[in-house]
């Protein structure tokens, strides 16, 4: 049996589903049950019939899919695959914020410890982070932690948001000059920007969007090449789903560390042995769950 297969036998004797992010190695997406965002994912992980959840992601994913699926076990095959722009912010460091801002909404973007979300009020996706903005009555509004999705989503909302400094270092990276120089060489290629990319280069975008929007926009669009302002790993299912078209990078490649811990080997032997299961407290998986439940009340 390949790996890959006896991966798959002892999924089903475990009844367990396997879920990467767009963001995984190739023959990681390949092998899983489904693929998406973090969020989608975790969505997913609370519908399917499954004892299991594999979360193929980061720690932050995988909390999220315990946190809406507490009835499961959830399992990051990998245990030091954490995310450091989640890293960038603790709970704690959100009472600081309510504290000097008393009475404003607090927002956090799904990339955070479930912690952190048990803090705030409010929980938000890239795709739907104007709108849960607009949404808020207030004027004014604390966003947490990625200052470049906060600076993007307040300039699109127009309200005032006070950002704490996190960023995604794979998305910090790249330059107006790495944009630039790419689109020298490729002038027809639309730029495709993450809002989690610094805001002179979202400013440069002919289009920005989620993980998941990439998709969209490329299969709608009449363009056959595209400049990709986002993590290398999306690239294996655009070019899968849209065989005609080309795909150009940043001349710095993007490449989340984090998002490469997780092998075949990791999988089967945490599926083996059920090791590596993410938990959270229930009473900060319940503060949290709120956090998230408003967000699907308010954006829709
Ligand atoms: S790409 Fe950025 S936000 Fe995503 S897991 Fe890696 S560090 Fe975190």
């Amino acid at each position: 049996l390949s790996i890959a297969d006896e991966i798959r036998k002892i999924a089903a004797k475990r009844k367990a589903v396997i879920l990467a992010h767009n963001y995984q190695p190739a023959e990681i997406q390949e092998l899983a049950d489904h693929a998406g965002d973090s969020y989608g994912l975790s969505v997913i992980a609370s519908k399917v019939d499954a004892e299991v959840i594999v979360f193929c992601g980061v720690h932050f994913m995988a909390e999220s899919a315990a946190i809406l699926s507490p009835e499961k076990k959830v399992i990051l095959p990998e245990k030091e695959a954490g995310c450091p722009l989640a890293d960038m912010i603790r709970p704690e460091d959100v009472a600081g914020l309510k504290e000097k801002y008393p009475g404003l909404p607090v927002v956090a973007y799904v990339n955070t410890s479930a912690g952190v979300k048990a803090m705030s009020d409010y929980c938000c996706t890239s795709s739907n982070a104007v709108a849960v903005l607009q949404q808020l009555p207030d004027d004014r509004v604390i966003f947490v932690p990625d200052r470049n999705l906060a600076d993007w989503a307040a300039k699109k909302s127009g309200k005032k948001v006070i950002p704490w400094q996190g960023f995604c270092p794979v998305h910090e990276d790249v330059s107006l000059e790495d944009v630039q120089s790419v689109r020298r060489e490729h002038p027809e290629a639309p730029f495709i920007a993450h809002p989690e990319c610094r805001p002179e280069v979202v400013a440069l975008a002919d289009h920005v969007t989620s993980t998941s929007g990439f998709f969209s926009y490329v299969a709608s669009s009449p363009a056959t090449s595209f400049i990709i302002g986002t993590e290398k790993g999306i690239l294996h299912r655009l070019k899968k789903e849209n065989p005609g078209k080309k795909f150009y990078e940043p001349r710095l490649e993007m490449i989340c560390p984090s998002m490469k811990l997780i092998t075949l080997e990791s999988i089967l032997s945490s599926l083996e042995k059920l090791d590596n299961i993410v938990t959270v407290p229930s009473e900060v998986a319940d503060r949290a769950r709120k956090a998230l439940e408003r967000m699907v009340s308010i954006s829709g």
